[in-house]
């Protein structure tokens, strides 16, 4: 295989198994070599708030967020350019709950890598377009929730 940007992302998933500094002067273009993240890709995969805002604050000081932006156009994982290019986490839920069942906050949380606290927020807003059932339990305190 060639490899060739496709498999980068000065933030590829696969950094832990390989040199990145290596791998970034024999495979990607002149402006990845300058990415602020390139030793850091794994921080471009947030799965929570603190770790999204530290993601975007490097971004925001990074010299080729113009290039890396124009790239992430193709992506749909991932930090590129400042751009959060995964689908927002209200769209993930909606989508999971058209799916069908019944889906406890911390199911629906992890599939969408934030916090419980911000899954509730996310639902109440999904609430007020959408016919939401949600359930507690009696003793457990557990919510789930349904799209009727
Ligand atoms: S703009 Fe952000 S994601 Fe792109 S190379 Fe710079 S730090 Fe990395």
């Amino acid at each position: 295989m060639n490899p060739n940007i496709e498999e980068f992302h000065p933030l590829n998933n696969h950094a832990d198994v390989f040199d990145p500094h290596t791998y970034l002067q024999a495979h990607t273009p002149q402006w990845a070599q300058h990415a602020a993240c390139k030793n850091q890709p794994h921080t471009m995969y947030p799965t929570t708030p603190t770790e999204l805002a530290a993601a975007l604050n490097l971004c925001a000081q990074c010299p080729v967020q113009k290039p890396c932006a124009e790239k992430g156009l193709t992506e749909s994982h991932g930090i590129w350019g400042g751009i959060n290019r995964e689908p927002h986490p209200t769209q993930t839920i909606h989508k999971l709950l058209t799916q069908g069942g019944t889906w406890t906050t911390e199911q629906l949380a992890q599939q969408t890598g934030r916090t419980i606290a911000h899954t509730h927020t996310q639902l109440k807003k999904l609430a007020h377009t959408h016919p939401i059932t949600t359930t507690t339990h009696p003793t457990t305190g557990e919510q789930t929730h349904t799209l009727n």
